[in-house]
């Protein structure tokens, strides 16, 4: 069987769920890795690394950046090439992506372009047949369902953290095919302005995460002493970043909370907002509704900081701590701070104007600039063949 698996990265940084995925495709039969990106020597390293036998590769400045278009036409371009195990072009039987942000983007765009069905977040899979067989939670996590694709290949996208991810083998290696991009620089419709770098690891593949709700803004005795809850909150969350930067771990946050301006949406958890799965999740002031829980609650172990002893959080948490999260969390700061022996530029140590000028900086959804153009959606094959069989002549 040939398994075709989407290697996710931000600007060639890997991220670890598609290693999961590699994983899992090996049990499946022959694993090519699509590789798509810039200066892409590293992450096909990795990916042989991982498991993959061959790497299916377009490395190229125009994907330097990821945009849908052009990725998801290129992850197009490549299943149409097919695999080449033994020399002799193959179709694919399986398609597999990490159910990443990107990983979802390029698999409803290919679904599209290549007529194909598309399952998503799955947890489990298993092929009878034609029929590609998957499970995957829905209703906030109450149920699992099975769901069938009855197109080959099928494209699966799978939940980061449902599978072990594999021991890289430092000497595995395996076969490079460069393919030339599916569009060229004029026809990508988009073209990034500009990017927050967050220094914390992707809240999807964390293994801790620690996260604040709206008790981050409920410091009595601050309260009492005419400072604002919003203020409170905010600054809470600075300590949260803090802290998560001595741990290397990222922070999550309740709707509540961003709703209240205490954080921001991209790293919102629950039914509205990031599904999460690490090792450990720890709570500070999140009530534990259930919107919230069906973002987390699959979490290994849950530890949950709240005033209130009848928080619903505690009926999932394996370990509750009933106090004020604000004498609690510096106190962890502090300890994190000297166990790790980790000296960082503190964000909670800023002013509020410098915050405010900081959260602006930083706090930043990437934006793009939207130009209409054509956008030939079918590739001429027959063209683009001869496109790369002058380039290999050339380069030869
Ligand atoms: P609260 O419920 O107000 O809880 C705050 C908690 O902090 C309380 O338990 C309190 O005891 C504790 N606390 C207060 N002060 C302190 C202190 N000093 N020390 C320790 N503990 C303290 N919510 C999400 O999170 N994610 C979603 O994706 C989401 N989607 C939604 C979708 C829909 C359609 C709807 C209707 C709601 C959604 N919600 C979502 C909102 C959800 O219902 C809750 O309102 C929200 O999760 C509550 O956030 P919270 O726990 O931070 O706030």
């Amino acid at each position: 069987m040939n398994v075709l698996v989407y290697v996710d990265h931000f600007r060639g940084n890997p991220i670890p769920a598609s290693w999961e995925v590699i994983g899992l495709a090996r049990q499946f039969g022959h694993v090519a890795a699509a590789i798509i990106g810039y200066q892409t020597e590293a992450l096909t390293r990795a990916a042989f690394e991982y498991g993959a036998d061959e790497a299916l590769v377009i490395d190229d400045k125009t994907v330097d950046e990821y945009r849908p278009e052009p990725y998801a036409s290129a992850f197009v371009k490549m299943v149409r090439k097919g695999a080449l195990p033994d020399g002799t072009a193959k179709k694919f039987d399986l398609l597999l992506l990490p159910n990443t942000t990107r990983g979802r983007d390029i698999a409803a765009i290919s679904a599209v372009d290549l007529n194909l069905g598309a399952l998503v977040d799955a947890i489990a899979i298993s092929i009878e047949g034609n029929e590609t067989i998957i499970t995957r939670p829905a209703y906030s996590d109450k149920v699992l369902i099975k769901e069938i694709c009855t197109t080959r290949p099928a494209i699966v996208t799978v939940r980061p953290r449902a599978f072990p991810r594999p021991q890289p083998q430092a000497w595995r290696q395996g076969t490079v095919r460069q393919i030339r991009p599916a569009m060229k620089k004029s026809e990508i419709p988009t073209s990034p302005d500009g990017y927050a770098l967050e220094r914390m690891p992707d809240l999807g593949s964390a293994a801790l995460i620690v996260a604040g709700g709206y008790g981050m803004g409920n410091d009595a005795e601050r309260i009492q002493a005419g400072v604002a809850e919003n203020i409170i909150g905010r600054e809470g969350f600075y300590l949260l970043y803090d802290l998560a930067e001595v741990l290397g771990c990222a922070v999550g946050a309740s709707r509540k909370a961003v709703e209240a301006g205490f954080s921001v949406y991209s790293i919102q958890i629950g039914q509205t907002g990031r599904v999460v799965s690490p090792q450990v999740y720890l709570a500070f002031g999140i009530s534990g509704a259930v919107q919230h829980l069906a973002g987390m609650k699959t979490s290994k172990t849950i530890i949950a900081i709240n005033a209130d002893p009848n928080a619903p959080i505690f009926k999932v948490a394996r370990y509750g701590v009933v106090a004020d999260l604000h004498k609690i969390l510096p106190v962890l700061y502090r300890q994190a701070k000297e166990r790790t022996g980790r000296r960082i530029e503190e964000r909670s140590a800023m002013s509020l104007a410098e915050m405010d000028a900081n959260a602006r900086r930083t706090i930043r959804t990437p934006r793009y600039s939207y130009e209409v153009v054509d956008t030939p959606r079918e590739f001429n094959w027959e063209e683009d063949d001869r496109e790369e069989s002058d380039a290999t002549a050339k380069s030869a």
